[in-house]
């Protein structure tokens, strides 16, 4: 395929697995995770290109690693999401939670809790991103999984024998309670190497730094993530195999799931489990010795 066709090519196929579990309704205010990377711009391009952009909404999120400053990138995505139509609000850790990601992990070494930063930094962008789309107005959330990070996830569900977790991760699950928006993932079906092609294609100017935490991502993910690309190489197709099959054989299961009141978390209101008094969130906070009152204020959008 020449670049043009590959475009239009995910475009269509983004459109039809969005049709396909009917994900994104017309009347819906849909509010996007774009981190500035590769997935993040597709993400944007074809939802533009399926839904009203006026009905779409960026949500930046600068964690503040030094060295890994996302704030030029931000920039150029939020430029070029204003001439798709689509106006990209951009917040941080920082403004949430009240200390960049570096300083959480910082505080939380010194008493020498045990987390990944990839866990203080995946927890709190999924709080912000859903605190800041209630705030927008937004109906739903979308999030730029690929293929590549769906199948990861999926066999590390399976390996934990985390039969919920591998449910929700299912396109027809509902939230786990009203307070979480509903969460779309329009690219599950595009290869990591296809976002990377379409990018090439489209000459996206993309970070050439990697997070300094990489090399400290949770293991489990890292080896799985090897091994897959390995199969992947020699017998090209098993993730979107492995894909396709846990949608047809949990199709089923994955509706019957509930959207329930959760209890509310002690310290800042938001759901958590049946069991627990205070919200992950919160949990990893306190252990990293931070004062969890999120500013006292919800994020402010610039
Ligand atoms: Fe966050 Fe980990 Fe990704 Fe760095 S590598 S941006 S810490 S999730
Ligand atoms: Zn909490």
């Amino acid at each position: 395929m020449c670049g043009e066709c590959f475009l239009e090519d995910l475009i269509l196929r983004v459109s039809s697995e969005v049709s396909r579990w009917q994900m994104i309704d017309p009347g819906d205010v849909v509010a996007m995770g774009l981190s500035g990377g590769k997935d993040s711009y597709l993400l944007l391009e074809t939802l533009s290109r399926i839904h009203e952009p006026s009905k779409l909404v960026g949500i930046s999120i600068i964690e503040g690693i030094p060295g890994y400053n996302r704030l030029e990138h931000v920039k150029a995505l939020k430029s070029h999401a204003l001439s798709l139509g689509v106006e990209v609000v951009v917040t941080s850790i920082k403004e949430y939670v009240g200390k960049t990601l570096s300083e959480i992990i910082e505080s939380a070494k010194a008493r020498g809790a045990s987390h990944s930063p990839c866990t203080y930094c995946g927890i709190s962008r999924r709080r912000i991103l859903n605190a800041v789309a209630r705030e927008v107005g937004a109906t739903k959330t979308a999030t730029a999984h690929n293929l590549d990070d769906e199948a990861q996830t999926a066999l590390i569900n399976i390996l934990r024998g985390d039969i919920i977790g591998l449910l929700r991760q299912h396109p027809l699950a509902p939230p786990a309670s009203p307070m979480i928006l509903p969460r779309v993932k329009p690219i599950r079906k595009i290869y990591e190497r296809e976002a990377a092609a379409y990018a090439f294609v489209r000459k996206i100017p993309l970070q050439d730094t990697e997070c300094p935490f990489i090399s400290q991502a949770p293991t489990l993910r890292a080896r799985i993530r090897e091994k897959l690309l390995e199969m992947e190489a020699e017998s090209p197709g098993y993730l979107l195999n492995l894909m396709e099959t846990l949608d047809s054989i949990l199709e089923k299961e994955a509706e019957k799931l509930e959207t329930e009141e959760l209890p509310k978390c002690i310290k800042c209101g938001e759901p958590t489990s049946h069991n627990r008094k205070v919200c992950k969130l919160c949990e990893i906070l306190e252990e990293a010795g931070i004062d969890p009152v999120y500013s006292r204020q919800a994020a402010r959008l610039t």
